[in-house]
């Protein structure tokens, strides 16, 4: 069994982590560690992020927080040798090399979209811009009115998966509204015709879904930055 710290555990993704993660045989709460550590979550397992270094032992942290509280976590991840799934977006590049740094010593999987459509998606994505360097790109992104950054952490890796396809990066559009889960329409222009390869996520247990599926898979894994790619075979 390996014992799992959740961080960012009070958030909508941390609670769907918590919930879900609870009759899984293969893995273990050692820690919730939330802002003020008082939510009343995994009775005895919460930690105010503040007492972070006192987090009992773990083997895998999943991360679902803000750019402000990763640096803490991916440190006491290289710090403690324990393997790190983090989705949380709006990092930015000095973040993102830290964690190919911090790869060197420990197994890590950040990914911008954990579902398993938005996997495939990407692949598809590629091949399509690749296939059609002439005509316009443009990302289209919804999400619900509590998200922060914009465009979204899947727009993005979308828009690098068109940029590798043809050279140069598409336009993003986001729209914030309602509760939306989440909505990406990578949209390809031609002349007289225009080719929209479509996500819709409807319940965020998907991405909690495939984050846990992530940390059982990467605590069998050496040190080395990796993918849901590399995560779902896909590779
Ligand atoms: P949220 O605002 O509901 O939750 C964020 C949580 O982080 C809150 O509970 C907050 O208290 C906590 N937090 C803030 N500072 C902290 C600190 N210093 N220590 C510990 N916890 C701290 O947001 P959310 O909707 O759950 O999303 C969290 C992140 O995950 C965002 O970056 C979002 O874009 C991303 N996200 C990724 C995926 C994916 O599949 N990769 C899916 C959904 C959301």
């Amino acid at each position: 069994v390996t014992p799992v710290l959740v961080h960012g555990a009070s958030g909508r993704m941390g609670r769907s982590i918590l919930r879900l993660m609870e009759p899984m045989p293969d893995l273990a709460l050692a820690a919730a560690v939330t802002r003020s550590g008082r939510h009343g979550l995994a009775p005895g397992l919460e930690l105010p992020s503040e007492r972070l270094g006192e987090c009992p032992e773990f083997r895998v942290a999943i991360d679902f927080s803000l750019p402000d509280a990763f640096d803490a976590i991916m440190s006491l991840c290289v710090e403690r040798k324990a393997a790190l799934v983090s989705g949380t977006t709006g990092l930015n590049a000095s973040q993102d090399a830290a964690l190919s740094e911090a790869s060197i010593h420990i197994p890590v999987l950040w990914a911008a979209n954990f579902s398993p459509g938005v996997a495939v998606l990407a692949e598809l994505v590629e091949r399509a811009a690749a296939a059609l360097p002439g005509w316009d790109a443009d990302i289209i992104e919804s999400h619900h009115v509590h998200k922060r950054d914009a465009p979204s952490g899947t727009a993005l890796a979308l828009g690098a998966r068109v940029s590798k396809g043809r050279g140069h990066e598409p336009h993003y559009a986001a729209l914030r509204a309602g509760d939306i889960v989440g909505e990406h329409t990578v949209q390809l222009s031609g002349l007289g015709e225009r080719l929209e390869l479509i996500h819709r996520a409807t319940d965020r247990d998907i991405f909690a879904r495939g984050a846990l599926h992530a940390a059982v898979w990467i605590a069998g894994q050496p040190p080395g930055r990796y993918t849901m790619k590399d995560c779902l075979g896909l590779s």
